[in-house]
């Protein structure tokens, strides 16, 4: 029979096969599923964390393929970005954006937060997108781009920061600390805010060395006079935790899970009343 070690290695390979097909099945699906209308725009509400008040949603995109699965953006965003479709998918979250504009509170201070590929960055047209739909939102409510370090942000111009910055618009670090040009990311984008990743804040009460990083994070962006957003918030602890460090607001399950945006005016209704 066959010795173990070949057996492991016969395995590994066949998953890899299998692994490496469903990827390159998945991406002619998002080019239709953008046509087809299969994806769908969530939001998860962001509260101060000195009064309580929602003071802004962060939009995250759904998938619902045609056979009514659900697939995670964990596994379509890095596709849609390896296969140029990141562009279209982001537009198409935008334009309904757009459209539902309405849902939200007319509150200068209150903030749609988007997810940015750097690739998209990378191409000019962001800016473009970007301004039509900063021309129909302000100055009724405020933009914020969040931005990761997946992708490098090698060609992001300074003379697009600064455009952005001159229409008004936040910049974000998303995903803060997991990334390894977080530091260099700092002096280029000179953001408005900063997220500590849910990774961060799980550890708190759990492990002591991350939270000791979340805690020099939060002393760097107070010091660079950075805001900041704490994710993955999930307990009362965690909540009272970054409350406490005067973390300026706070994202989570505590909170709410993403809903579909249409549902988010009844949320902010209930929530408001409570
Ligand atoms: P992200 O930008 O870091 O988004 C936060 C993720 O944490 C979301 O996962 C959200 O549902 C989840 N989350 C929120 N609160 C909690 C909590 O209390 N506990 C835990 N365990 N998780 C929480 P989601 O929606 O699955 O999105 C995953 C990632 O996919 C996002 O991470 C983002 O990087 C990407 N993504 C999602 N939508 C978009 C989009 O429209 N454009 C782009 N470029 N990326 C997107
Ligand atoms: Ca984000
Ligand atoms: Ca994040
Ligand atoms: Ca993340």
């Amino acid at each position: 029979h066959l010795p173990l070690s070949l057996l492991i290695s016969l395995l590994t390979a066949f998953a890899i096969y299998l692994l490496s097909g469903s990827r390159i099945s998945l991406a002619y699906p998002i080019s239709q599923a953008i046509s087809h209308r299969e994806f769908q725009v969530y939001c998860q509400p962001i509260i101060n964390s000195a009064d309580g008040r929602c003071v802004g949603i962060e939009t995250l995109m759904r998938w619902k393929n045609h056979r009514e699965e659900w697939i995670s953006p964990d596994v379509f965003i890095p596709l849609a970005e390896q296969h140029g479709l990141i562009i279209p998918l982001t537009r198409y979250l935008i334009k309904q954006v757009v459209e539902k504009l309405a849902l939200f509170p007319a509150r200068s201070d209150f903030y749609i937060s988007i997810n940015v590929a750097a690739q998209h960055f990378n191409e000019m047209v962001i800016v473009d997108d970007i301004r039509q739909l900063w021309l129909s939102a302000e100055p009724r409510l405020s933009l914020m781009l969040e931005l990761t370090e997946r992708t490098h942000l090698q060609e992001l111009t300074t003379e697009q920061i600064s455009e952005l910055k001159e229409m008004g618009i936040m910049l974000a670090i998303d995903d803060f600390g997991t990334g390894h040009s977080s530091l260099s990311y700092l002096k280029t984008l000179t953001p408005d805010v900063l997220k500590i990743d849910q990774a961060f804040t799980a550890s708190i009460g759990t492990d002591a060395i991350n939270a000791t990083v979340t805690d020099t994070i939060i002393t760097l962006a107070q010091r660079l006079k950075v805001k900041l957003i704490a994710e993955g918030v999930e307990t009362l602890e965690q909540a009272d935790y970054m409350r406490k460090r005067k973390v300026d607001a706070l994202q989570g399950y505590y909170f709410s899970r993403p809903m579909p945006i249409d549902i988010f005016p009844s949320w902010l209704e209930h929530y408001e009343k409570d």
